[in-house]
């Protein structure tokens, strides 16, 4: 072969490679399932200290799922409150962070079926002897996440101020420092807390103060992304991968 048929044919892989990968990541890649999470919520999201990898529940079974559908998943960390706009800028296909199916959600996303069963509960200091459940919160000082569902239980209790914090840790961090009496958030998130700190100066109430569904959120005209993400969430019901991923995080059955 002589050099110009090699330089004829090197251009020519070039341009075939160009055309694949979109011209250095300017087209759109359909194969690429762009998924946020708000990596704050253990064991559902979040990041150990010096590993950059998305751990947790959400996050095997996203991976798990975009396996079945032969997506890659690409996943990027996005504060809580933020996760539905950047699904109605298009910045992101799909949020699965721990996220609560709502009406008020449903009015701007469509939702996955539900994919894990949860509810709040309150923490409070382990010394704390006032409060024993919901009706005891009037009052009282209340943590809770920004935009999440525990923010929204604690707005509903009479003379209570309720403090905002961007993650769930600066809620528990509020608490220990007695900035507020008590906390709302979600019942394995607030378990998963107290587990790994040993319940140091804290403890959870037994009452459940909701019973909440956690969904995968898809813009609204993605009707199309929502059956896919159905039709795998079933496949990895039915082939025992879900029960799997569920007892690494939570051991026991899956309901
Ligand atoms: N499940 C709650 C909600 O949807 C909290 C979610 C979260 O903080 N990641 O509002």
């Amino acid at each position: 072969m002589n050099k110009k048929i090699l330089a004829l044919l090197f251009s020519g892989l070039l341009i075939i490679s160009a055309a694949l990968t979109g011209c250095g990541g300017n087209a759109k890649d359909d194969k690429v399932l762009k998924v946020a999470c708000s990596a704050d919520f253990a064991p559902f999201e979040f990041q150990e200290e010096g590993n950059k990898e998305y751990q947790g529940f959400d996050m095997d079974l996203i991976r798990a799922l975009g396996k079945e559908m032969g997506r890659n998943v690409e996943i990027s960390n996005i504060a809580f409150d933020g996760l539905i706009p950047a699904l109605e800028a298009g910045n992101i296909d799909v949020a699965i962070s721990g996220m609560t199916i709502n009406d008020e959600r449903k009015g701007k996303v469509l939702f996955s079926d539900p994919y894990y069963e949860s509810g709040l509960t309150i923490v409070v200091r382990a010394d704390e002897e006032s409060i024993k459940g919901f009706k005891d919160l009037e009052g009282k000082k209340v943590a809770a996440q920004i935009g999440t569902t525990g923010s929204k239980e604690a707005a509903k209790i009479k003379d209570c101020e309720v403090k905002n914090f961007n993650v769930i840790s600066e809620c528990f961090m509020e608490l220990k420092a007695k900035g507020v009496d008590a906390v709302i958030n979600d019942k394995p998130v607030n378990d998963n807390y107290l587990k790994k700190t040993n319940g140091e100066g804290v403890k959870a109430l037994s009452e459940k103060l909701t019973s909440e569904n956690y969904g995968m959120a898809v813009r609204k005209d993605n009707k199309k992304l929502q059956e896919e993400l159905n039709a795998a969430l079933k496949k990895l019901k039915d082939n025992g991968e879900y029960q799997k991923i569920y007892e690494k995080w939570f051991g026991g059955a899956s309901k």
